[in-house]
């Protein structure tokens, strides 16, 4: 963790050299714990939306274009 107070305190007077912009980014990930079998509405198994072939990336389903994993009713 960066210390913020590091960047934003200004000792000198005169303009900082940067302004600060926080970013927050969301990413879904693959959770081994949900199950991976469990059915989507759009009927394949939870893990056929993630590509296995690569580090389980959400790429949506393989089999159609679900694109986000909703458990089946
Ligand atoms: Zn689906
Ligand atoms: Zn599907």
């Amino acid at each position: 963790m960066m210390n913020e107070d590091e960047f934003t305190t200004d000792t000198t007077g005169t303009e900082p050299p940067y302004f600060i912009e926080k970013v927050v980014t969301f990413k879904r990930q693959f959770n081994p714990k949900y199950g991976i079998d469990r059915k989507c509405k759009c009927g394949h198994p939870y893990y056929r939306h993630f590509d296995t072939h690569d580090d389980f990336y959400p790429v949506g389903c393989k089999y159609c274009d679900c694109y986000i994993f909703k458990e089946a009713a």
